[in-house]
This record gives structure tokens, C-alpha cells and sequence, in this order.
């Protein structure tokens, strides 16, 4: 493997079980690191700062905004989030692939403006599943749940701007197809005849 590391950009709808696949992805691939976000939203219990997100006020957030330190931000259930450009710039320069979970409206912009990044949607199996599992958490009301739903076919509609559709029925496979993603990227010919130029003469 030679070259700058790989933004893998993930995106899915609430409840289509991104957290628990791609913390399995993280715990499998040591070549591979979780882009720490900034967000508005208050710490869920057992959320650590600097781990998860990194948690900031409105008004921090802004000016954050105004610096220009972010590569793509977006307002999403009356939160703000976004990639700051060091959260994306330093681990890939150093060769580290990147997993940054971000909402669709960020992945649209992300598009425009990460160059070389691949794009990976995660589907529920069907929206039959996805409002079971909304409901199954037994967290959030009848409102919120509705909000997701609505929220998820909307997604949907931005499928087309994904390079890959991973869909969760079996979280051992879909673990599976997702590392097959991030593997495949790293045997790109462009990426791996640089680190073979000196053994071989490709003419
Ligand atoms: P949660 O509040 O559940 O952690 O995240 C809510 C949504 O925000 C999820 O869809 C998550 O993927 C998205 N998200 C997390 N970090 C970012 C980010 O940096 N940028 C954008 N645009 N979305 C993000």
C-alpha cells in the first residue's frame, strides 16, 4: 500500500444500524480510523469528548464556521454537525484510511469536495425493518419515530450519489462487504505499483 489513506464516507438512516457495523469494521481493520465530528448535540450518556464527537456550543460552532475549518457541515434534527478539514487531512496524509459518518446533506457536499473519497451507503432491509427497529429502542415517541421514517425515505432518494449500497440484513455480511470495500480500495493498481517500482519494470 503506498499513497495518501482513503475517506470512506458512510451514510444511512437512523436506525439502519451504522454504529453497531461500523464499530465492528473499526475493531476489525487496524488500518483504519473513525473521523472525529464536531456537533451541537448534548453528549449521549457513555458519549466521551474527543472519542465520539467533539461536543461544542452554537455559538463555538460558528465561529468554526466562519474560520473556514470545516470541509462539509450540515444542520440535521435541529443539530449542527460537521468535518472539520484537520479531522480529514491529517490521519489521510499519513496514509491512515478514514471512516467519516456523516448525514446525506454532508456526504452531497463531501462529494463536491474530497477528492478520491468513496462513498458508502448502509440500508436497512426493508422500511418495514427500519421502523421495527425504531421502535424496538423504545427511547423515542411516537413523533420522533414517525420524524425518522420520513426522514429515511428522504435519504433514500439520495442513493444515487453513493458508489456502494451495503444493506444490513446480517450484520456478520454486511461487516464482511463493507471491509471488502475498504480491502478493495487498497489494491487499486494505481495505488500499489508505486510501492513495486523498485522489483519491477512495468515499462
Ligand atoms: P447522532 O446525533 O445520532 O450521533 O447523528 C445524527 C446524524 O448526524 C447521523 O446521521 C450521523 O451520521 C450524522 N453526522 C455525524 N457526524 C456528522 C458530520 O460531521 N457531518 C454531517 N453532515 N453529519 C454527521
Amino acid at each position: 500500500m503506498s499513497g495518501p489513506g482513503t475517506a470512506f464516507v458512510v451514510s444511512g438512516p437512523s436506525g439502519a444500524g451504522k454504529s453497531t457495523l461500523l464499530g465492528r469494521v473499526l475493531a476489525t481493520d487496524p488500518g483504519v480510523r473513525f473521523s472525529i465530528s464536531h456537533t451541537t448535540r448534548a453528549p449521549r450518556p457513555g458519549e466521551v469528548e474527543g472519542r465520539h464527537y467533539h461536543f461544542a456550543t452554537r455559538q463555538e460552532f460558528q465561529e468554526l464556521i466562519d474560520r473556514g475549518a470545516f470541509v462539509e457541515w450540515a444542520e440535521y434534527n435541529d443539530n449542527l454537525y460537521g468535518t472539520s478539514r484537520q479531522a480529514v487531512e491529517g490521519p489521510t496524509s499519513e496514509g491512515r484510511d478514514l471512516i467519516l459518518e456523516v448525514e446525506v446533506q454532508g456526504a452531497a457536499q463531501l462529494r463536491e469536495r474530497l477528492d478520491g473519497a468513496i462513498f458508502v451507503f448502509i440500508m436497512p432491509p426493508s422500511l418495514e425493518v427500519l421502523e421495527e427497529r425504531l421502535r424496538g429502542r423504545g427511547s423515542d415517541g411516537e413523533s420522533i419515530i414517525v420524524k425518522r421514517l420520513e426522514r429515511a425515505r428522504e435519504e433514500l432518494r439520495q442513493i444515487r450519489l453513493y458508489d456502494y449500497v451495503v444493506v444490513n440484513d446480517d450484520i456478520e455480511r454486511a461487516t464482511q462487504e463493507l471491509l471488502h470495500v475498504i480491502g478493495a480500495r487498497r489494491v487499486e493498481r494505481d495505488r500499489v505499483l508505486p510501492g513495486l517500482a523498485d522489483r519491477f519494470d512495468f515499462g
